[in-house]
């Protein structure tokens, strides 16, 4: 039996599913989580010996690949002086500055310990000053596990407030209103239809948890005016395309202008650390300076700054890194949609830079309702065959693949050498 198998055998008698976030199980590929040992650049090395190509990126934090030199050096040089003080100390001001002063849209940004938190406290603000209560989410998008978000979709456009999972009272999402991505009409129907309006939009400003799927030309600056002519605050959750689509996310990616804007992943380098911010007389609103309460004992941890912070001045001082990441998405997205026509599959691919994904499916995917359409046993065993071959994704049809800095033009090009064996093959 393999370590692995072991390992899991063991944790599903202690934690729930055999791991501590549900994303990491492998039941709907039907495997056991292969259990990770260490990791370096663009590797990972499980619990049985093996090596990966790894395209997963902790979800987006290794940027700039698995264990970093200069973040490692961070964090150990950080903890030799203590983990925590339950103090203010001079790197969270340099942190809050050093964000505020190069993203045009952040004027004032408060830390927190996970992108859950980060949303859970930006809704919390936009209610504060809006004075509304309605917040309209996209179907498909993730935005955390808080119970307010906890709504995605089932019966499509206009429903309003059914809970995804058990343990969610109606009445903490009968005030989450779903509409369709890339879909401004829904919008507006859903912003007429609420007699005070919304508080909020909230969106992924590329959806990157139903599969990758991007925004229309003018979809973002249609909900920045729809925002506008209704008195709402528009969010954009940039937990994944924060500081990855550029230093400025996909506001500046995009040109368009949120009010509210959180992030996560990326801005801990692996630590776990989120944070939301945005327009000044907005983030004023909140505790001590205003009457929105949100608090965190560890929030601004020194050793998970520390670790941010040095991902953070890398990101700025290196922006090529974004034209890197850049050249690698198309070398290896586009290639994955060469290899394709070559086979005559009509499989999709989407893709933004350094984010993307395969759709099994012949139907361009434009929403939730697109995405579902992908026959999700064929990438099973895609899945599957990848692994067998070295190349660690995740294990679900709706994730991203995240390029890193580390991933070489060699590795891609193997990788699609393995995609393109897989092809042939069935
Ligand atoms: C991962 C993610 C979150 C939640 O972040 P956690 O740190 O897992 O709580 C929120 N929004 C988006 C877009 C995410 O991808």
């Amino acid at each position: 039996m393999m370590k692995s198998e072991e390992l899991f055998e063991r944790a599903v008698k202690r934690i729930p599913g055999g791991v501590n976030s549900p994303v990491r199980a492998y039941g709907s590929v039907e495997e056991a989580p292969r259990f990770i040992q260490r990791a370096e650049g663009c590797k990972v090395f499980d619990a049985d010996g093996n090596t990966y190509t790894d395209y997963i990126g902790s979800w987006g934090p290794m940027i700039l690949g698995h264990n970093h030199e200069k973040i490692r050096e961070a964090v150990i040089r950080a903890s030799e002086n203590g983990l925590s003080f339950g103090c203010a100390t001079e790197r969270e001001v340099e942190m809050a500055e050093f964000i505020c002063e190069r993203i045009p849209h952040v004027e004032m940004i408060r830390m927190v310990n996970s992108g859950t938190e980060a949303v859970m406290s930006a809704i919390r603000v936009a209610r504060g000053y809006t004075g509304k209560t309605k917040i309209i989410k996209f179907a498909g998008c993730y935005h955390g596990h808080t119970d307010a978000m906890l709504v995605s979709a089932g019966s499509g456009v206009m429903t309003s407030g059914v809970p995804d999972s058990a343990g969610v009272p109606k009445g903490c999402t009968q005030d989450t209103m779903i509409a369709v991505y890339n879909d401004l009409n829904s919008v507006r129907q859903l912003m007429e239809e609420s007699r005070d309006g919304a508080a909020a939009v909230i969106v992924e400003p590329v959806a990157a948890n139903m599969g990758v799927v991007p925004p229309k030309e003018g979809f973002l600056q249609g909900l920045r005016d729809l925002c506008d002519a209704h008195g709402a605050l528009l969010i954009f959750d940039e937990v994944i395309t924060g500081f990855r689509l550029g230093f400025c996310g996909a506001a500046g990616f995009y040109g368009v202008r949120p009010d509210l804007v959180t992030y996560g992943k990326i801005i801990g380098a692996g630590m776990p650390v989120g944070a939301y911010g945005g327009r000044k007389e907005i983030m004023e609103m909140v505790a001590p300076a205003g009457a929105v309460y949100q608090a965190g004992t560890l929030s601004g941890n020194p050793v998970a700054m520390a670790a941010g912070l040095v991902q953070l001045r890398t990101l700025w001082e290196d922006q090529e890194i974004y034209t890197r990441l850049c050249r690698k998405g198309e070398m290896l997205f586009d290639g994955i949609r060469k290899i394709l026509m070559k086979k005559g599959i009509e499989y999709q691919v989407n893709s933004v830079a350094s984010l993307g994904c395969m759709f099994f499916t012949e139907h361009p995917v434009t929403d939730y309702a697109t995405a579902k359409q992908s026959d999700t046993k064929a990438f099973s065993e895609y899945f599957r065959y990848m692994l067998n071959q070295g190349i660690h994704m995740a294990p679900s049809q709706f994730e991203a693949m995240f390029l890193s800095d580390a991933h070489t033009e060699e590795e891609i090009g193997e990788t699609l050498d393995v995609i393109e064996g897989y092809f042939s093959g069935i």
